[in-house]
């Protein structure tokens, strides 16, 4: 499973709709300060279907949209952020659990949110719900509180947090929380039908 591609518009700082295509290997990102580097970090998690806007460096999730910038070239702000992220060589179960067509090894994700508040998903530009992008990221470390986006902070955090929590990364690594949740569903069925 790798990163493909990144495709941004209205997110942040990239006003214009933004192509970032990654390669198999190491990608570095550089540039000067407030350039930029973050906020790309911050599309992945967000895409992902990051709920804290804290976690995005926001006080709200609207501050993930474009806020327009002053001066002579001044641009408004837009109205919608979308970002899109192409996974390639996805897992077969997984892409079944989401629902996903087979005939698909790579699967597109899609967010959007407008100012009024609406968030949408999209997987290969069929709209879903938030639960099925997380279904498909479940237990691969990629899911938005995995450990594969380390930000600034978060070592010294897991060193830090206790046993239960750090738990919580071990089974994430084994695999395991797809499982869990899985159990955790049918047993609440189970409930319901009873
Ligand atoms: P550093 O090297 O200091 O870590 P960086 O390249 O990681 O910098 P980012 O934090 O990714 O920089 O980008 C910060 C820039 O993004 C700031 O200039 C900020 O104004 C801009 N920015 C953040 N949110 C928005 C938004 N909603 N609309 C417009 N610009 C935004
Ligand atoms: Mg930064």
């Amino acid at each position: 499973m790798y990163l493909k591609s990144l495709k941004a518009i209205g997110f942040k700082s990239f006003a214009d709709k933004t192509t970032l295509n990654f390669e198999k290997g190491i990608t570095a990102v550089v540039g000067p300060n407030g350039c930029g580097k973050s906020n790309i970090s911050d599309a992945v998690r967000w895409v992902l279907g990051e709920q804290s806007a804290k976690q995005l460096r926001g006080s709200e999730m609207a501050d993930v949209i474009f806020s327009g910038t002053e001066g002579p070239r001044g641009r408004k702000p837009t109205s919608m952020a979308e970002v899109s992220i192409t996974i390639g060589d996805m897992d077969e179960e997984n892409l079944k659990a989401a629902g996903v067509d087979l005939s698909f090894s790579e699967v597109t994700v899609t967010r959007r949110v407008f100012r009024d508040g609406g968030s949408e998903y999209f997987l290969n530009n069929v709209p879903c719900r938030l639960r099925d992008v997380q279904q498909l990221f479940m237990g691969t470390g990629i899911g938005r509180n995995s450990y594969s986006i380390m930000a600034q902070g978060q070592i010294t955090q897991i060193i830090q947090s206790r046993p239960l929590e750090r738990r919580q990364v071990f089974e994430e690594a084994a695999g395991i929380t797809k499982f869990k949740q899985q159990k955790k569903e049918a047993l609440r069925k189970l409930d319901y039908t009873e």
